[in-house]
């Protein structure tokens, strides 16, 4: 029997993770690890404490299917707080082992085959995995880096337009949006949104970043709070990034009921429910977030700004990131063939990891200009690996 006959065919064209693959090049050639999205310390003690004392408490049994209703209430408190409109913690929110299952429990418990699906381009490479699952047919849409003068990746109306079609069943939103740290405008929302109304297409949006914005001039806009967007949008979203708590995966789905169904459809029989002491930690992180978003967001604007500066010395053209963890630059100054090359190089000789994007598009020229760097980290570390950058000379 060979490896490849034992992968499902709906999974061969993925391959390995690219995520788990550079985090294990870094660690075997002792690199710096800027690909996989994660911080390199802890996140706050209130959420720990809160987890570890549900432990003790005995808080060992599944929890309920839909979330720990104290939970629950908090991520349903936390929309409320935040102004974008009174929800039911019970009809409303799906608590899910990290965003990664709410947007799998999503597309497989919403799409059937033969639905198309749209995405942008460059996507996180769960949606395309998530629509292979469901047998949904993607469709592209490119976001396309900015030109000169231009602050950030943009999105071409006309294409978007052309995307939709009698088949389309839903579209799948991503702000502030990973790889490029763009965060999607009102006007964008709102054209995304027209066309939405206009096909009947339901939103799916992923909002994992929506703490981690560094622009004033650049709210967050959940698409479910525009006009007559809530019956169609399911917002997906964590606490992973806000708190740093990657690994503890606790996500949820708000959604109105009839849309809640088809996410709980899938999730009941994915994971069926979500650890029970983290969701405790969970709902005390986010009952009491202080203010740990705002130093997150003052260090990793800092380390954007430090990293960006040593990219462009090193003759990078670095693309404007306002958001996430990420930012994505042109390394095609440098004259490396293509974005594996490149990587490859930064990792063995530079001691730099970093992710190559071409796993991020369909169309996967475009990805091969270009290099995702995580900012996410220590400063100590953004120094030792900003020092190690100036080893950097374009490709003999
Ligand atoms: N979201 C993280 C990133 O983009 C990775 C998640 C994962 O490893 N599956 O780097």
């Amino acid at each position: 029997m060979s490896r490849e006959a034992c992968i499902a065919e709906r999974f061969r064209p993925f391959g390995a993770s690219i995520f788990a693959e550079m985090t294990r090049l870094a660690n075997q050639h002792k690199a710096v690890n800027l690909s996989q999205g994660f911080p390199d310390f802890d996140g706050p003690d209130g959420a720990k404490q809160a987890a570890i004392a549900a432990i003790h408490a005995g808080h060992a049994q599944y929890a309920r299917m839909i979330g720990v209703p104290d939970l629950n209430r908090a991520i349903a408190d936390s929309w409320a707080a935040r102004g974008y409109g009174t929800i039911d913690p019970e009809a409303n929110v799906t608590v899910t082992s990290g965003c990664s299952e709410a947007i799998i429990n999503t597309l497989v418990g919403i799409l059937n085959p033969g639905d198309e699906v749209i995405f942008f381009e460059p996507y996180f490479d769960f949606y395309t995995a998530g629509a292979a699952m469901a047998g949904a047919t993607p469709k592209f849409v490119a976001l396309h880096p900015p030109r000169k003068g231009e602050s950030a990746f943009w999105l071409d109306p006309n294409e978007l337009r052309a995307a939709f079609t009698p088949r389309t069943r839903a579209i799948l939103v991503n702000t502030p949006h990973n790889p490029t740290g763009k965060v999607f405008t009102r006007e964008e929302l709102e054209m995304i949104a027209g066309l939405c109304r206009e096909h009947d297409v339901i939103a799916i949006t992923d909002e994992v970043y929506e703490h981690l914005i560094y622009e004033k001039s650049l709210p967050h806009i959940p698409m479910a709070t525009l006009p007559e967007m809530w019956d169609r949008t399911i917002t997906l979203s964590s606490m992973g990034k806000t708190f740093s708590l990657t690994g503890w995966k606790v996500g949820w789905a708000i959604a109105p009921p009839h849309l809640s169904a088809g996410v709980r459809a899938a999730h009941q029989f994915m994971t069926f429910s979500t650890a029970t002491p983290l969701q405790y930690g969970a709902a005390a992180a986010i009952r009491e977030p202080g203010d740990y978003s705002v130093r997150l967001r003052e260090l990793f604007a800092s380390n954007r700004d430090r990293l960006s500066a040593a990219l462009r010395d090193c003759g990078l053209i670095v693309h404007p990131s306002h958001s996430t963890y990420f930012l994505m630059a042109d390394h095609s100054p440098l004259g490396f063939a293509d974005d594996r090359a490149f990587v490859t190089h930064l990792i063995e000789k530079i001691g730099v990891a970093a992710i190559p994007p071409t796993g991020f598009y369909n169309r996967k020229e475009l990805g091969k200009p270009l290099v995702r760097f995580a900012f996410c980290k220590k400063a100590e570390t953004m120094d030792e690996a900003i020092k190690r950058l100036r080893a950097l000379r374009p490709a003999m």
